[in-house]
């Protein structure tokens, strides 16, 4: 099987969206040892539409589109795929009345103009439910060629690809290819791919995937066991700085650890402006962990809230070791937290000094005892600059509670 994807609609051309629905599915089919052919991002255009699937099909046999779906006379995916295949629209009788009820349930006018359109599915195609939204998903077979529809939006896209379309790609597969992933942290991805040479042998393919703070790395392979193999020796040469089994992100793994040992966090920030704790919320279940945080991004609030010493800011400056200090003290001493973080910095492009240039900032972390400081020196615009910030901070929280492990 070789797959081609396709994501539809003008806005992506324009700059106006960013293709995420690539990054996401790209992803999960790598997880699953899958890498496309090619991927094309075009206009929500009748012949760019049918130029582009006679491409695809020229290098793969399974396609996946994304966008286009929706009731709007703009999204015209589901008639253009009709017509390459040559396929009838067919007006579908129970997805009309589901989307009749879906509608009535959430506004309280009549449905909005072309509102049925979605019920119009080419002859023969399985329906996919679309859990989060109106538009539904399809799959087509035909003449050898798979098609797999998904609507744009990602809330809906995400969950209809990995509970219902996966599968049915899977289960295509004329061999397995067995995938492994590896997430390791705070290491940079020309270090990670050079300690990862020495794995790489006959039969393993290896993919990095880089974003903040995190490497994922990829192994495939038909043979299982070689590669169970190779990653086993992977978590061996990145000891301590990988993520637990299971756990994708970084905010995860320290919730983790402070659940595992019963212990609580509460945060400080300032350069970050509540990134961290908008980082560690968005995780379920975090409130077991995370008491809160405060954004304290003025010297009267770290005085305030925190209890920053005046003297401290006049003698140091906010953006200093001790400043960083009394931050972490004063959010663990407020909020009884057991462990605490706190970032205090210059996020640019204002603000730098020769003393103090853009990209300094101060980290605290604490565990009961006395905090530890770290300065570091990013590179970057200021979002860099802040994201690294959090990215650092929670990997220095997690060191720490590491280390504390019997
Ligand atoms: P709808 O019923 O919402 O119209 P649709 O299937 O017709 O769904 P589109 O109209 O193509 O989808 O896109 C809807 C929204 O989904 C876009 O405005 C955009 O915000 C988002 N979107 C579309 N394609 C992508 C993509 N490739 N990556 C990220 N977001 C996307
Ligand atoms: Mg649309």
């Amino acid at each position: 099987m070789k797959v081609a994807l396709l994501c539809i609609g003008d806005e992506l051309l324009k700059g106006a969206t960013v293709n995420t629905n690539l990054a996401f599915i790209g992803e999960r089919l790598l997880r699953n040892g899958i890498i496309p052919e090619l991927s094309l991002e075009i206009p929500d255009r009748r012949e760019s539409i049918l130029k582009a699937l006679d491409y695809a099909y020229s290098k793969a046999d399974t396609v996946i589109t994304s966008g286009g779906l929706g009731p709007t006379s703009d999204d015209i995916t589901k008639d253009t795929i009709a017509e390459y295949f040559g396929l009838p629209l067919e007006q579908n009788a129970a997805l009309e009345k589901h989307l009749t009820s879906w509608w009535k349930k959430l506004h309280s006018g009549p449905a909005p103009l072309h509102w049925e359109r979605q019920a119009r599915i080419p002859a023969g195609a399985e329906i996919v439910p679309n859990r989060f939204g109106s538009a539904p998903g399809i799959h087509l077979e035909r003449n050898g060629k798979s098609i797999f529809l998904l609507p744009g939006p990602p809330a809906e896209l995400h969950p209809m690809f990995e509970d219902e379309m996966l599968k049915k790609i899977l289960e295509k597969r004329e061999e397995t290819l067995h995938a492994s992933l590896t997430i390791i942290v705070g290491i940079g991805e020309s270090i990670v791919e050079e300690r990862t040479q020495p794995l790489l042998r006959d039969g393993i393919s290896v993919a990095y995937c880089a974003s903040p703070g995190l490497v994922k790395l990829f192994f495939t392979c038909r043979d299982e066991a070689l590669l169970n193999e190779t990653t086993a020796e992977a978590k061996k040469i990145f000891a301590g700085d990988t993520l637990s089994d299971g756990i994708t992100s970084l905010p995860a793994e320290v919730l983790r650890l402070l659940e595992r040992k019963k212990l609580t966090l509460a945060t400080a920030e300032s350069c970050t402006g509540g990134m961290i704790s908008a980082q560690l919320t968005a995780i379920p279940g975090s409130s077991a962990a995370f008491l809160g945080g405060a954004a304290t991004y003025s010297n009267d609030l770290k005085r305030l809230f925190l209890g920053v010493r005046e003297t401290t800011l006049a003698q140091f400056g906010a953006v200093s070791r001790e400043c960083a200090a009394e931050m972490v003290e004063g959010i663990c001493a407020r909020t009884g937290a057991d462990a605490g973080i706190s970032v205090t910095g210059i996020a640019g492009p204002a603000g730098g000094t020769p003393d103090k240039p853009v990209g300094r900032v101060y980290i605290g972390v604490r565990l009961h005892e006395a905090p530890r400081i770290l300065e570091c020196n990013f590179r970057g615009g200021r979002e860099q600059v802040r994201m690294q910030t959090a990215s650092r901070a929670l990997n220095e929280l997690r060191k720490l509670l590491l280390e504390q492990e019997p």
